[in-house]
């Protein structure tokens, strides 16, 4: 009987993927990423400009044991905008693979990762909440009942249509009139690719693009423009590239923001007061990232391997 010798599979080297230059090489540091990160934005802790550049030096130990990859929270923005089409996010993708295949992180990292962001999620939905109630709460107080609470019971209600037609074709006109003509809400057969395509759409009950959309359509204006959900979209646009009917949802999305601000929804200072507020929230799952981490086994970086 012959023996069935199986090939040895080559194990995958992220590092070595990331270590040619051609990856990085074309960055000349204009700092869009930088500008583009909403992690970076509220709580200057996340460069992916910097990633970048220590990855065009090959500072790649280095780089694999920076808490930094793990503050990312995927929404692809520094790709999107990247004039030179580099990829940040795939970098750092393949950097916390790397960490993982090597151990340089513990093994329940990733899954605890998954929670926190889940977690982050919660927690800017329910602090959105609670500013647009007037209150401005305390973060690291609430965070523990925010992040384990889903606003199922709030957010997943029956509906009731509208039956006022002027009122939702009024409705449906302003939201359309955010200068794009294109926009056709009612072109939308809910394939749900904008939700899949969506990095922060992991719970519905907290945001889901979908619903948003929908409810726009059938012209549910209180709903809509008292939802803390409208103000988590970070304007990514990965929904209007998924979409095959054209609906430009991110718009969509800032035109309700917009009117919610016009027509009294939100209070005058809302909009500064969330950017404080979101930053409180950023910040708090960077503490959590921290914590998650710890210890990490530091990394020497080859250039002071000599010393
Ligand atoms: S946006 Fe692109 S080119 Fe500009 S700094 Fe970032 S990676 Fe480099
Ligand atoms: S994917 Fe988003 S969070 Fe991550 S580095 Fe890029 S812009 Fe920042
Ligand atoms: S991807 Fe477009 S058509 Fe599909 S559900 Fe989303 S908005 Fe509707
Ligand atoms: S722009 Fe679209 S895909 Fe991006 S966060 Fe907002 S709804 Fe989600």
């Amino acid at each position: 009987m012959s023996t069935i010798h199986l090939k040895k599979t080559a194990v995958p080297s992220y590092v070595a993927r990331y270590s040619k230059p051609e990856h990085t090489r074309s960055c000349y540091t204009c700092g869009t990423c930088n500008s583009a990160c909403p992690v970076n934005a509220a709580t200057s802790r996340l460069r992916p400009l910097e990633l970048v550049y220590k990855a065009k030096l090959g500072l790649l130990d280095e780089l694999l044991s920076i808490p930094d990859i793990w503050y990312c929270i995927g929404c692809n923005r520094c790709s999107n905008l990247c004039p030179m089409m580099v990829e940040p996010l795939s970098l750092i993708q393949n950097l916390r693979a790397e960490a993982i295949l090597r151990k340089i992180v513990r093994p329940e990292v990733p899954e605890r990762h998954k929670e926190l962001l889940k977690g982050l999620l919660r927690g800017l939905w329910h602090a959105a909440d609670a500013l647009l109630g007037g209150e401005h709460p305390d973060v690291a107080e609430h965070w523990d009942q925010w992040t384990r609470k889903s606003p199922f019971g709030k957010t997943d209600r029956l509906i009731k249509l509208p039956t006022n037609t002027p009122q939702i074709s009024a409705f449906r006109q302003m939201v359309r009139g955010y200068g794009v003509n294109t926009t056709s809400l009612s072109s939308c057969f809910t394939c749900r690719e904008c939700s899949n395509a969506c990095p922060i759409c992991m719970d519905p009950s907290v945001f889901d693009p979908l619903k948003i959309f929908r409810l726009a359509n059938f012209g549910l204006k209180d709903d809509l423009l008292r939802s803390p959900s409208i103000w988590l979209c970070l304007d990514c646009q990965s929904c209007m590239s998924a979409c095959s009917q054209g609906v430009k949802g991110a718009l969509i999305i800032r035109q309700l923001q917009h009117i919610a601000y016009k027509e009294g929804f939100v209070a005058k200072d809302f909009p500064v007061r969330w950017q404080e507020l979101k930053g409180e929230v950023y910040g708090q799952f960077i503490r959590e990232i921290d914590k998650l981490l710890e210890p990490v086994r530091p990394v020497k970086p080859p250039y002071l391997e000599q010393v």
